[in-house]
């Protein structure tokens, strides 16, 4: 008995453990410093529809710690979700993301573009989402057509009925929704016929290896026949290759998004991107039925 105490005693003073307490500890501290601060950028991934043309980008949050550099978002927005930072960071996104909106609007080559917001569950959770949302649209004077947020299913866990009235009243001033990961998450297809979507986005994990992998491939064509079945838009993320792209196309995807198209870019990089001519003049789409 004493035997099995010592290894948990010992279990418990597991230096790696320790470190990563602290570790977690030290990112918490920052993490509440940096709101205030200027560390937080946003990075915008091309999307590009099936004829090869640019339609809008998905903004990514990035931190720029004064000593860590550029921290990814998998390593900070769990932890921001857990200590509350996700509600004022999320705000900053969606005011700062309308901003842009704006600015690109101004200029003929920009104006058509649409910006896809990620919300969290806890965000989209608080009792004035929606006016926030409509805030961010008004004070910057934004399209609110142009603006897309990107749900998960773990939303799905939630109230569903309050999640659609959610939608429903930002649908009705134009915003747009996309069910972000599609497949990865526990939500049932009867949840999908009730929540007034725009657009579903096939998981990464299933597009990387869509070519090896049969199941893969499976679940991204039968992701496509139900996106193309209910009359929402399918975009596939993660695509890194023309062969990915070609089999997506082939199965009748609508849209993509991946390293093969561009990374995510800072907003003058977009802007240059845009200005070249973006994916379209590099190599042209094939065409697919529509
Ligand atoms: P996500 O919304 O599924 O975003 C797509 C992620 O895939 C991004 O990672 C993007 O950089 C990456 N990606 C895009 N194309 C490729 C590709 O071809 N290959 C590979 N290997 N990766 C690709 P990122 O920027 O690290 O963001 C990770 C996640 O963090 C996002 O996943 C999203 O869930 C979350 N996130 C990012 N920004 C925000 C935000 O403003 N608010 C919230 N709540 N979550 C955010
Ligand atoms: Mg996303
Ligand atoms: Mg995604
Ligand atoms: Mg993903």
């Amino acid at each position: 008995k004493s035997k099995a105490v010592g290894r948990n005693a010992l279990r418990f003073f597991d230096p790696a453990m320790e470190v990563s307490m602290l570790e977690r500890a030290a990112l918490e501290t920052d993490l509440r410093d940096a709101v205030p601060g200027r560390q937080f950028l946003l990075h915008y991934q091309p999307q590009v529809d099936q004829h090869g043309r640019l339609t809008g980008v998905e903004a990514l949050l990035r931190w720029r710690h004064p000593l860590r550099g550029m921290v990814p978002p998998a390593e900070f927005i769990p932890l921001a979700e857990e200590i509350g930072v996700i509600l004022p960071l999320g705000r900053w996104v969606l005011q700062t993301a309308c901003r842009q909106l704006l600015a690109w609007e101004g200029r003929p080559e920009t104006r058509r573009l649409s910006i896809a917001v990620n919300v969290s569950v806890r965000q989209f959770s608080q009792h004035d989402f929606v006016a926030q949302v409509l805030e961010a649209l008004a004070s910057s004077g934004a399209d609110p057509r142009r603006l897309k947020l990107e749900l998960t299913e773990s939303l799905l866990v939630a109230d569903v009925g309050d999640v659609v009235a959610k939608m429903a009243a930002l649908k009705a001033r134009g915003v747009g929704f996309a069910l972000d990961d599609f497949g990865t998450g526990y939500s049932s297809l009867a949840y999908l016929k009730r929540l007034p979507l725009d657009q579903l986005k096939i998981d990464r994990s299933f597009v990387r290896d869509v070519l090896k992998d049969q199941s893969d491939a499976s679940i991204a064509q039968t992701i496509i026949a139900l996106a193309r079945s209910l009359k929402l838009d399918v975009i596939a993320e993660g695509v890194e290759t023309r062969e990915q792209r070609d089999f997506l196309a082939r199965a009748g995807c609508h849209a993509y998004q991946g390293y093969f198209f561009s990374r995510p870019l800072a907003p003058a990089e977009l802007e240059r991107y845009v200005r070249r001519g973006g994916y379209a003049a590099a190599a042209p789409a094939l065409s697919v039925p529509s």
